[in-house]
């Protein structure tokens, strides 16, 4: 499904490493998974095709660290904040995110694509090794069209799963397997699932 109005069609498969079994169901897997690192950053790596507006790699930035707008004590616009709140508030080692400086082994790679998906407007591939993560590829589609508010929802999302988060369905989340406008932020509900890990 493309980008639409109303709603944002994501997708996420699982490769293992020992056996490569594409295209499992995130749903089936449990609902956080923590990586497979010593250090307390996880290094990120963004791309982006030609035909995609460099102003978009601002975007995704933006979602990783951004410390301006939007939220409070309990609604996060960027995965850095909503991790580091946490951590100062329940003393956990949540790993946070950092832009470049690839220099271990483990690192999540966005790709910010102009090709077209006719199934998905993004998709999050994971390496495993005994259980837990040690690298995230998120594919982002038609990144040239996709508006800002979207890509922004979309990053979110994708990053999610790229922590180690499965999709919720049992109340309104960015990690909804279909996203909707009125949950387009982070919330502690879905960092306190971080916390049975870190
Ligand atoms: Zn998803």
């Amino acid at each position: 499904m493309r980008v639409g109005a109303l709603a944002i069609v994501i997708a996420v498969a699982m490769i293992t490493i020992s056996n490569y079994a594409y295209g499992m169901e995130y749903d089936e897997q449990s609902i956080i998974t923590p990586w497979d690192i010593q250090e307390d950053t996880i290094s990120v790596l963004i791309m982006r095709d030609a035909a995609v507006q460099p102003y978009k790699i601002d975007i995704v930035e933006e979602v990783i660290k951004s410390n301006n707008g939007g939220q409070t004590k309990t609604q996060f616009t960027s995965w850095n904040n909503a991790i580091k709140n946490t951590n100062t508030k329940f003393s956990s080692q949540i790993p946070t995110l950092q832009i470049g400086h690839i220099n271990n082994q483990n690192y999540i790679t966005i790709y910010l694509k102009d090709e077209i998906n006719s199934k998905y407007d993004g998709f999050t591939e994971l390496t495993y090794k005994d259980g837990k993560i040690q690298n995230a590829f998120v594919s982002i589609y038609d990144s040239d069209e996709i508006t800002p508010t979207q890509l922004k929802m979309l990053i979110r999302h994708e990053l999610g799963h790229a922590l180690g988060l499965g999709h919720i369905i049992e109340k309104p989340s960015i990690m909804n397997s279909i996203i909707y406008q009125q949950a387009k932020l982070i919330t502690m509900f879905e960092m306190q699932l971080f916390l049975t890990v870190y």
